[in-house]
């Protein structure tokens, strides 16, 4: 073979696999998403990290997710969680049920850890390039909370981002080794900000800025979707 030929042959192969490589990472629902797939760290027999300052990472965790689903159920999305109770759950059982939701994105909820205890803020982590948006949205949410430090928007390849059919976010909510994060985390009037936060991003990137909860009919009205608490005949 000419070296021209095979040249141009290599980079019609290295074409085809950026092109079938962007199709399996990730199918784009990050602007018609009606799920949110919320996936609620560890649980059961894993902890996560667990600190002097909070209760255990799955704990709260938890909390927080259950915070968020309910709020953005009121905002007229639907949910899905993959755990909604202290059991351990595979990552892959994870990411299966994510991907069996069609049209729909995949939040996963975490609180950090480190050996260095003075490290404190909020991180969220993305894999596919669809997924940034939502990520910066909730990272920039987080950050309007008072004594917030922003860690920033950050690539992983976490298993439950990389493995995901849709766009998928990771959001490590504070640092349990961090003496003022941990005792903040352990109060539930603080969690639910944070979740707010989250779901406000959520709702705000899907239906537009300030659609969040102030007027879920409209979001409803938004959506297409009928309002579940109209009489069958309208
Ligand atoms: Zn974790």
């Amino acid at each position: 073979m000419r070296r021209e030929n095979f040249i141009a042959l290599l980079s019609v192969a290295a074409a085809a696999a950026v092109v079938s490589g962007c199709a399996s990472v990730a199918t784009n629902t990050s602007h018609t998403f009606e799920t949110v797939v919320l996936d609620a760290g560890h649980g059961g027999k894993d902890s996560g990290a667990v600190r002097r300052y909070s209760p255990a990472e799955k704990t709260l965790a938890l909390d927080v997710t259950l915070r968020v689903n309910r709020k953005l159920q009121e905002s007229q999305l639907q949910t899905v969680l993959t755990r909604a109770n202290d059991t351990f759950i595979p990552l892959d059982d994870r990411v299966a049920r994510g991907n069996a939701e069609k049209n729909s994105i995949f939040v996963s909820i975490h609180f950090n850890d480190s050996r260095r205890r003075a490290v404190r803020g909020f991180e969220t982590y993305y894999h596919s390039p669809y997924a940034f948006e939502l990520a910066s949205a909730i990272e920039r949410k987080l950050d309007t909370l008072p004594h917030s430090e922003n860690r920033g928007v950050r690539t992983a390849r976490f298993r439950v981002l990389r493995n995901a059919q849709y766009p998928s976010v990771l959001v490590e909510c504070g640092y349990l080794s961090n003496r003022s994060e941990g005792s903040r985390v352990s109060n539930s009037g603080y969690r639910d900000e944070v979740a707010d936060k989250i779901a406000e991003a959520i709702v705000d990137y899907r239906y537009g800025t300030g659609m969040y909860a102030r007027q879920p009919a409209v979001v409803a009205a938004r959506s297409g979707r009928t309002n579940p608490f109209a009489p069958a005949f309208q």
